[in-house]
């Protein structure tokens, strides 16, 4: 007998959500994940008062009311806003590219004297249909930029040429002719007060959750537990690699602490340099605000991705696309297992875009 209407294999946002609204309208659902804590990777970690995010830094922006409201049931958020800022061959900029980082690269004070500079560049160096990072880079903001804030960032990040990556990866970033340093343009944005535990908390309140279970040590036993899987884990793991694996981008992290009050300032700071090995370095306290005598900072180093590691980010270019396009014909197929989230769709979502996803299969789901 099946015990359960939903097994949820993976308790990141997308699992947590489709298990909240199921469970709402009265489902059973068991959700499982193979780490020791729920949460995936909004997941972090307290250490004496300062939340850790323990799988890189999340920073909540939505322009949507409707996903707004909703993460706003379960905690309330403060008013952070992330403006990172870079350091590059020994000078610092603000990010995103804005009227401040004009004025630190060029001297320009006006939007006139800005504009004239990057159209020029771009008219030079730039492209009528850009085919990757690279050149979609040079033909939104010109060869100043690219040069000083883009190359050597993005190539370390991706393991990757920037003429090697696509497009849109670089279309994520703003270019503004004000002096604001906010790097999202969303309506809403802040980070939970009392961290984003507290929202996986309340997603998965009153629902059976089983942490260090791995889907695929055990998958005929699991999958008979449940008239219906719900799978947020890598695709091309789900097909046991059948048409070769999907390339995924990982990270290394790098946490410290220091005896101090306040290390750089700021809750975000990027090294551009192809010389430093990590891409950031992140200061957990500012995102919250805090106040506490010590500090916690975390270096970020990106990683080549093997079977054993975190798979962070999914990369993909037409070769990788390809081969997910075989994967999701095969979920196509499938009438009892419904798949989601950035592992299991091999898509860069944000927090946000997983909620609405989430949100979007559920009701499908439930009609
Ligand atoms: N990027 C860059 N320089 C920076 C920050 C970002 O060139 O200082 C590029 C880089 O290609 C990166 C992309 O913009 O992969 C998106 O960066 P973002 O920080 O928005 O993404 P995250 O890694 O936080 O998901």
């Amino acid at each position: 007998m099946q015990k359960y209407d939903y097994l949820i294999v993976g308790a990141g946002l997308f699992g947590s959500v489709f298990a909240h609204e199921a469970t709402k309208a009265g489902k059973k659902c068991l959700v499982i994940d193979k780490r020791a804590h729920a949460g995936g990777n909004v997941y972090c970690e307290n250490v004496d008062g300062i939340n850790v995010h323990k799988y890189g830094a999340h920073i909540f922006h939505t322009n949507d009311k409707t996903i707004w409201d909703y993460v706003n049931q379960f905690a309330e958020f403060n008013n952070y806003v992330n403006s990172p800022v870079s350091i590059s061959k020994g000078k610092l900029y603000n990010l995103p590219f804005n009227m401040n980082t004009f004025y630190q690269l060029w001297g320009t004070k006006t939007p006139e004297e800005a504009k004239s500079i990057i159209e020029n560049q771009i008219n030079e160096y730039g492209y009528k249909n850009p085919k990757n990072l690279e050149e979609q880079a040079l033909s939104l903001i010109g060869k100043d930029v690219y040069e000083t804030l883009i190359k050597e960032y993005t190539e370390k990040q991706w393991g990757k040429k920037a003429t090697e990556l696509p497009a849109f990866i670089i279309k994520r970033l703003p270019v503004r002719y004000t002096f604001d340093n906010n790097y999202f343009n969303d309506k809403y944005q802040g980070i939970p007060i009392g961290g984003y535990n507290k929202i996986i908390e309340g997603l998965l309140k009153g629902i059976e959750v089983k942490t260090n279970i791995d889907f695929f040590k055990d998958k005929v036993a699991l999958s008979a537990l449940s008239e219906k899987i719900v799978f947020t884990g890598k695709i091309d793991e789900f097909y046991d690699y059948k048409y070769g694996n999907l390339e995924y981008r990982s990270l290394r992290f790098e946490n410290t602490r220091l005896e101090k009050e306040n290390h750089q300032g700021n809750a975000v700071v990027n090294y551009n340099d192809d010389h430093v090995p990590y891409t950031r370095i992140i200061e957990h306290k500012h995102f919250e605000f805090g106040k506490q005598k010590h500090t916690i900072i975390t270096k970020e180093f990106p990683e080549q991705w093997t079977k054993e590691k975190e798979a962070y980010y999914p990369i993909n270019n037409d070769d990788n696309q390809n081969k997910y396009q075989q994967y999701k014909a095969l979920t196509s197929k499938e009438s009892n297992t419904i798949f989601g989230g950035r592992l299991a769709e091999y898509k860069y979502y944000d927090m946000h875009q997983i909620i609405a996803s989430a949100l979007q299969k559920v009701k499908k789901e439930l009609n």
